[in-house]
Formats: C-alpha cells, structure tokens, sequence
C-alpha cells in the first residue's frame, strides 16, 4: 500500500533502525542522517518515515510531509552552520537524473562552493 514500509528499502531500514545511520535531527514525521560518500563538508540526506519512491510522488500524496521534508532541510542547513554561505537542497528524480534509492529523499548539501549548473 502507497506510504507502508517496504522490506527491500534501504531507507525505510535506517527509518525502523535495522540498518545504522549517523541521524542528526528527526521529527514526528521525517529522519535527517549523513550521506554515506558525502559529497560535501555537510551531506545530509533527509526522508519522510514513509515511504515513496521519489519526492514528487511524495508531494502529490502527501503535501504536508513533502513540506515538512523541506523545513528540515532547511533546519539541517542552519544546524550546520550553511545556511549563511548557502546550500543546495537536491531532489534527484529518476535513474536518468542519479536517483539510486527509490525513497524520497532531499540532499542537503553546503560547507563549499556549489558550481551550477549541475553536473
Ligand atoms: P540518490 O543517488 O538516490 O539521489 O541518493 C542516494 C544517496 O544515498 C547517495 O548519495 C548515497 O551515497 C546514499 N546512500 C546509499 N546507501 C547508503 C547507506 O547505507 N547509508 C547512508 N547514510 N547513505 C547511503
């Protein structure tokens, strides 16, 4: 069913606790955690606790988590001390664009310049 757990998601693993992640901030309804290979000094990744398979797909079922993912980063970015030099929230949609794990998710990314356009 659209939002429950599914047993082959990573991310719904380190939402239930089954897989180890460094979390640094969670709310009622999304986890923020490190990146794995972080690209940049801060590489947060933030997820809804449900489970989509990208954020666009998120936002159309449930707006308010979609919006909550994004005032997380955002409170990320001012944890980390980014928010003054600036930071990029990237929402990768689609193997074609880079997405590799099919639950939505924001890249906050910053502690570093940031070229655009994107690779
Ligand atoms: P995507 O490429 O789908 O936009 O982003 C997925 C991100 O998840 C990648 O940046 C990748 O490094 C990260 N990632 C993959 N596996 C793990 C993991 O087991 N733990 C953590 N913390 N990050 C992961």
């Amino acid at each position: 069913m659209a939002g429950e757990p599914q047993t082959d998601c990573l991310f719904c693993k380190i939402v239930s606790g089954d897989i180890p992640a460094t979390i640094v901030r969670e709310s009622d309804t999304t986890v923020a955690f490190r990146d794995i290979n972080p690209q940049a000094p801060t590489h947060v990744l933030v997820i809804p606790k449900v489970h989509y398979p990208d954020a666009a797909t998120l936002a159309a079922a449930e707006p308010q988590i979609a919006a909550d993912v994004l005032r997380e980063a955002g409170a990320v970015a001012a944890d980390e001390k980014v928010d003054g030099s600036g930071y990029r929230i990237i929402l990768n949609t689609g193997s074609g664009a880079g997405q590799t794990v099919f639950h939505a998710h924001a890249h906050v990314l910053g502690g570093r310049g940031l070229q655009w356009p994107p690779g």
